[in-house]
């Protein structure tokens, strides 16, 4: 736990990896996440990543009577028309699937440029929108998965200006140029100069 941690904020997930990744990106920060209550356990059924990272936040908040953050991410291929979009994780049955189905999707498609988005929606504890900010991260698929490192579609994601793909990054290098990197920096400027 951080020795200067000045606010706690619930985020909604029931993943505690991702709780852990979004405490590593803020590390330093004073602000420290934790797992909403027993029972969240939202429907996303919104038709973007903001409407989806909405619901789940207004969730955790009603649920935990606490400020609350969610975030709600995808890979987005431009040549599918941004496909598999907020349909990311269930692209197909498992994380091998899924990529295979991609590359499947791309094979001969000289335009293989992609981009993750996340979008991050921070509530107050009645769950009105504090604050709501958009992370994305530019790359293209790969013709072939390469690293071991992360997970779903960061094999065959390589990022512009690294000639790597996520998955041969470090945890440390990702957290720092990543889409939820990106939008969690953007919120925690809000909190800062508005909650604490
Ligand atoms: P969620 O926002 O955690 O539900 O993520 C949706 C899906 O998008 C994940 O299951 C992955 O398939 C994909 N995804 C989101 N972020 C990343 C990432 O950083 N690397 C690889 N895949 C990602």
């Amino acid at each position: 736990m951080e020795s200067n941690v000045s606010i706690k904020i619930v985020f909604a997930t029931g993943n505690p990896h991702k709780l852990q990744e979004i405490n590593e990106i803020s590390r330093g920060s004073g602000i420290e996440f934790i797992l909403p209550p027993v029972g969240f356990d939202p429907d996303e059924t919104g038709s973007t990543f903001e409407e989806n990272s909405f619901i789940k936040a207004k969730e955790a908040a009603l649920l935990s009577k606490c400020i609350a953050l969610a975030d709600d991410s995808g890979l987005c291929v431009e040549a599918l028309n941004g496909e598999p979009g907020i349909h990311s994780a269930r692209y197909a049955e498992t994380p091998q699937a899924r990529i295979d189905k991609l590359l499947g999707n791309l094979t001969d498609v000289a335009n293989r440029k992609a981009k993750f988005v996340c979008a991050m929606t921070l509530v107050d504890e009645f769950g009105n929108i504090l604050d709501k900010e958009i992370g994305e991260c530019y790359g293209e698929i790969a013709t072939e998965q390469s690293g071991t490192n992360g997970f779903g579609y960061d094999p065959v994601f390589l990022v512009d200006g690294y000639g790597v793909t996520m998955a041969e990054m470090s945890e440390d290098l990702k957290n720092t140029i990543s889409h939820r990197a990106n939008a969690l920096a953007k919120i925690i400027t809000y909190i800062k100069s508005e909650l604490v």
